[in-house]
């Protein structure tokens, strides 16, 4: 028995491709309740504690959007409160939307921005997906429900800070979130490098970006993370990274007596440690069943559990790192990067 499973199961997908999408991209899927009830009743057996979500990428993108939460609830034994993610597609397009967040008390939404106009829709993969955040942005602050914007950077679109900047004066966030009690919040950082990230590898910021990002956007950022220094939110250069690991003898285990599990809409299944894709899945959900995968699981049979379990990161970063990079990670990330990359040799 778990302590506690959470399952996540991937029914719609999202309108959105974004580029920085750590969970990848993949087709959108038009699974039913009974495919919930179905995923719900598999994994339950195995805890007291089940957390039901019927989405991993896209929160809210389907009509029946308030259906599936009560139905989550009831098949959810701990039941969290909404996530600080919203569907900005269907905040514009539904006018109920906005009055439901804030019936069920939400406070703060999340929006990620990637410059203006032309990089946000880019990034985002959507036309007009900037527009939409913006007109998202004013739908909240009128419902009392202060926006907290996510930027991510890198080489391509850094340049395009300052008018980030300068939206957020112009459009008075903070005294708008005052006037309500509310309190606006901002954030940059580049990800980590997996899924659709992973291919914005050779834009990754390196040491000499980071005199050019604002110093207000910069001050955002730090209390955000709780940092002092803005190279601890960027982390160090992958050439520093790689001197550190390289007497690093050290495995991990990703097993967790309170595992969270992607079921995309094949019923493959995934541990939630980076892109749900091949290298990590623990099998299907339809045709092996719950148990099987359960004991993938906890024996670490996926390919990258079971590299990470048994080559030491010394030889992953060996055999997959750039020592001469001045690329930036995190270093949790970076090591996620290398195995990825370790996994596919
Ligand atoms: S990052 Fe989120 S909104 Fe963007 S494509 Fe991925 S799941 Fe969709």
């Amino acid at each position: 028995m778990f302590e506690r499973i959470t399952v996540c199961l991937d029914m719609y997908g999202c309108p959105n491709r974004c580029k920085h999408c750590w969970v990848g991209h993949s087709s959108n899927g038009n699974l039913t309740k009974d495919d919930l009830i179905y995923v719900a009743e598999k994994f339950r057996p195995f805890t007291n504690a089940l957390t039901v979500y019927d989405w991993y990428r896209e929160p809210d993108y389907r009509d029946n959007y308030q259906e599936l939460w009560d139905l989550c609830s009831r098949l959810s034994d701990v039941r969290e409160n909404h996530f600080e993610l919203i569907s900005v597609w269907r905040i514009v397009r539904d006018r109920e939307y906005v009055k439901w967040l804030s019936a069920l008390g939400l406070k703060k939404a999340q929006l990620t921005l990637f410059g203006g106009q032309e990089k946000t829709d880019f990034y985002t993969g959507r036309k007009n997906a900037y527009n939409e955040i913006l007109e998202a942005i004013d739908i909240l602050l009128a419902n009392q429900i202060s926006p907290r914007i996510q930027m991510f950077v890198n080489k391509d679109n850094i340049g395009e800070l300052p008018l980030i900047e300068t939206l957020i004066t112009k459009s008075e966030l903070e005294k708008r979130c005052r006037s309500f009690g509310g309190e606006f919040s901002f954030f940059m950082h580049q990800g980590s490098c997996d899924g659709e990230n992973e291919k914005r590898y050779a834009v990754r910021l390196t040491g000499d970006d980071l005199h050019k990002i604002p110093q207000a956007l910069a001050d955002y950022t730090l209390k955000h993370f709780h940092k002092t220094r803005i190279e601890d939110v960027f982390g160090k250069s992958e050439q520093t990274l790689c001197e550190e690991l390289k007497n690093d003898n050290s495995t991990a285990s990703y097993v967790s007596e309170t595992p969270v599990f992607f079921v995309d809409n094949r019923f493959f299944v995934y541990p939630n440690v980076t892109t749900p894709g091949p290298s990590w899945c623990l099998g299907n959900l339809k045709t092996e069943g719950a148990e099987t995968i359960l004991e993938n699981y906890t024996q670490s049979k996926s390919v990258g559990q079971h590299i990470r379990l048994t080559v030491p990161v010394c030889e992953i970063a060996a055999s997959q790192g750039d020592v001469t990079s001045q690329r930036l990670f995190e270093k949790d990330d970076y090591i996620q990067y290398l195995t990825n990359q370790y996994c596919r040799l």
